[in-house]
């Protein structure tokens, strides 16, 4: 699997509460880890068995070195990694105070500026992959010559569009699977999603827009599926507790597109999916909260 997309270190503060316009706040303890949805998709379908190659832009600094060793310690191939010569490794600041509310102010940095040569230059990385997974926090450059030379390799392709950035219908058009959240498929679509019937209206849509196969992901809910083959169904989700949710869709992209690839329908890809990213909202923290395969396993027994 080729994955193409953001990485950025997450950089977290506990606050007893949010710092005003110009105020300076005693937090603690403080976190540091990987984050950005590229890198935490790469992980999550690492993690379930894939053979992944990561591509993306980090800066030529520290948080650059690490993102790379936490690649490496993961067993993602990272020969496309390259270094950008004036940008900095990409950073989430994270605040987080009592009530368990966040602020977060994401600079992309070099993963942001991750252009069409860097892409064609891992053509030989598209040739080896059986699946090519890539979102939206990247520029559209990227995102669009990620989409043509999986097209001309013919390789399946699953974009999470994530988060949302407008993309051109025709580009839209060549994509196998999409995978929006509800308020992605909402601006996609103009379509107000919040349950099974609008998440259905709303899969028809982006499917006679010509995207062979639609994901809904619904949160606790789990997902709506559309692939033209019935009426489209509803794919319950895993009840567990919750304690942080975020990257949860995160969770549920890199195991589904490790499942398709590995062969599963795209029912079964898409419930144990939905286990992968239930277990992954049972741990804080994003990259580090994805699940083994073994974990999923012995959850889903
Ligand atoms: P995002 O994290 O992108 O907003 P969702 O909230 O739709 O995406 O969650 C993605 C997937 O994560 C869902 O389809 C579901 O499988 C799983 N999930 C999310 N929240 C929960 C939860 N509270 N309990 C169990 N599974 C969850």
């Amino acid at each position: 699997m080729v994955v193409v997309g953001s990485y950025v270190v997450d950089l977290m503060s506990r606050t007893p509460h949010m710092p005003k316009p110009g105020e300076t706040v005693l937090g603690g303890p403080f976190q540091m880890g990987p984050g950005g949805k590229g890198g935490n998709q790469a992980v999550a379908a690492s993690r379930q068995g894939a053979s992944v190659t990561m591509i993306t832009k980090v800066g030529q600094d520290l948080f650059g070195e690490e993102a790379i060793k936490n690649f490496e310690q993961e067993s993602i191939q990272t020969t496309y990694i390259t270094k950008d010569e004036h940008e900095a490794t990409g950073a989430a600041l994270i605040a987080v105070d009592q009530h368990s509310e966040n602020m977060i102010v994401v600079s992309l940095g070099a993963c942001g500026n991750l252009t069409s040569e860097d892409v064609q230059q891992a053509r030989e990385a598209f040739i080896n992959a059986d699946i090519i997974l890539v979102q939206l926090e990247t520029s559209i450059e990227a995102v669009e010559a990620t989409i043509n030379l999986a097209n001309e390799l013919g390789k399946p392709v699953v974009l999470n569009p994530a988060p949302f950035q407008d993309v051109r219908a025709e580009v839209l058009k060549k994509v196998t699977y999409i995978t929006p959240n509800e308020t992605e498929a909402s601006l996609l679509t103009g379509i107000t999603v919040h349950d099974e019937k609008t998440a259905k209206e709303a899969a028809i849509n982006l499917f006679n827009a010509g995207i062979p196969n639609v994901i809904i992901t619904l949160g606790k809910k789990g997902c709506y599926i559309y692939d033209g083959s019935d009426q489209g169904r509803l794919i319950e989700g895993f009840t567990v507790d919750a304690v942080d949710t975020t990257g949860a869709g995160d969770a549920f992209n890199g195991g589904f597109t490790t499942f398709i690839a590995s062969g599963l329908s795209i029912n079964e890809a898409a419930k144990r999916a939905n286990a992968v990213a239930a277990l992954s909202v049972t741990k804080v923290g994003t990259s580090p909260a994805m699940p083994t395969q073994k974990e999923v396993e012995h959850f889903l027994e």
